[in-house]
């Protein structure tokens, strides 16, 4: 990806003037009118414990009921908790000024919920495996279909418990394996139970440990294209992880709707940048790193597949080519 835009920021020193209007300008509108008709797809994965908040909190980024919740029954406070036992992916097409979304989320079975947490993350690896060999095969199929289906998983949320102490060893294990499958974003879960002093010096933690264990987190980086972009890049780095906090519950503020829970030191409002990052979190999922989520996801992860998977098979022709020879001789 960064080798085409040097490409493109190269292309200066072939500018020749044009003497009139040509219309190249409309090509940006031809391009929009194209993908409003085909609609955007965008493939989001939870992963970490159950009871972290991660349906609620995909259903606030969405403010729609994307995944369904745990709930608390009025008359007993044991919780029930509808475990996702395999890994499952829903989609809904969201729409907004005319753009539709088809917005897959994948659930995956509370992460590290068991005594022995050996190997939790394979059926999750298999799963984003999976995903890239659909996509290869139709990729290579000789009557291939105009547009490829994306079921590709675009980004990973990973959610951390909020202990304030630092990342467990699962955490650190599980990222580190999954780095180089898929764009991993780390958030703390349930922020709200935290004060703000613990909550940076958690965070800062958690970065230190994350960059000493060298785990490879969204935005990566080596591959921001230039300065501009390192410089918006940079500063998501500094904030990572986002200390987010969900709800589906509106409380009343200054006479205005605003989603929000209700702790000791008052109501923490999800939206509010000075109470919670959950609106970065949004902002950068949505509003400004969508398209380069799927961009990433494409040009570096399911390359890398692509590459070693089409390498596998060249090596088996040429394995199987030898030893048909070596048949024909010893007949
Ligand atoms: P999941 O199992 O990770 O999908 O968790 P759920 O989204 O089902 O939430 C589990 C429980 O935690 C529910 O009772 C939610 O109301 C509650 N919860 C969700 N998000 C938050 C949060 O940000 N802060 C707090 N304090 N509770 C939350
Ligand atoms: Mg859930």
């Amino acid at each position: 990806m960064s080798e085409t835009m040097a490409q493109t920021t190269e292309w200066g020193a072939l500018k020749t003037d044009v003497t009139g209007y040509v219309g190249i300008d409309t090509i940006q509108e031809q391009i929009r009118r194209k993908a409003l008709k085909r609609g955007f797809e965008f493939n989001i994965m939870m992963v970490g414990a159950s009871g972290l908040g991660k349906s609620t909190l995909v259903n606030t980024l969405f403010k729609a009921k994307i995944a369904r919740r745990s709930c608390l029954p009025e008359s007993n406070k044991e919780p029930i908790i509808p475990k996702t036992v395999e890994v499952k992916a829903i989609s809904h097409v969201i729409e907004e000024k005319g753009v539709r979304l088809k917005l897959t989320v994948t659930d995956t079975p509370g992460f590290g919920d068991h005594i022995n947490n050996e190997n939790c993350w394979l059926p999750i690896i298999e799963y984003i495996n999976d995903q890239y060999e659909k996509y290869l095969s139709e990729e290579i199929n000789t009557s291939r279909k105009k547009h490829i289906p994306d079921t590709r998983v675009h980004c990973c949320l990973y959610f951390i418990a909020p202990t304030g102490h630092s990342l467990k060893p699962l955490d650190v294990e599980f990222m580190k394996r999954l780095d180089k499958i898929v764009n991993i974003v780390p958030v703390i879960a349930k922020s709200d139970t935290l004060t703000v002093e613990e909550r940076e010096a958690f965070k800062k933690r958690i970065r230190d440990e994350l960059s000493s264990q060298e785990v490879s987190t969204y935005p990566m980086k080596d591959l921001d294209v230039d300065a501009e972009d390192s410089a918006i890049n940079a500063a998501l780095r500094e904030k990572m992880p986002f200390a987010v906090v969900g709800s589906d519950k509106a409380h009343k503020v200054e006479g205005k709707d605003v989603l929000g829970r209700k702790t000791n030191w008052g109501l923490i409002e999800v939206e509010n940048r000075n109470h919670c990052e959950f609106a970065d979190l949004r902002d950068m999922l949505v509003r400004t790193h969508l398209q380069d989520l799927k961009e990433v996801t494409h040009s570096i992860h399911y390359e890398n597949f692509r590459f070693d998977r089409l390498q596998a098979r060249k090596n088996f022709e040429k394995g199987d080519a030898k030893n048909k020879k070596i048949d024909e001789s010893t007949c």
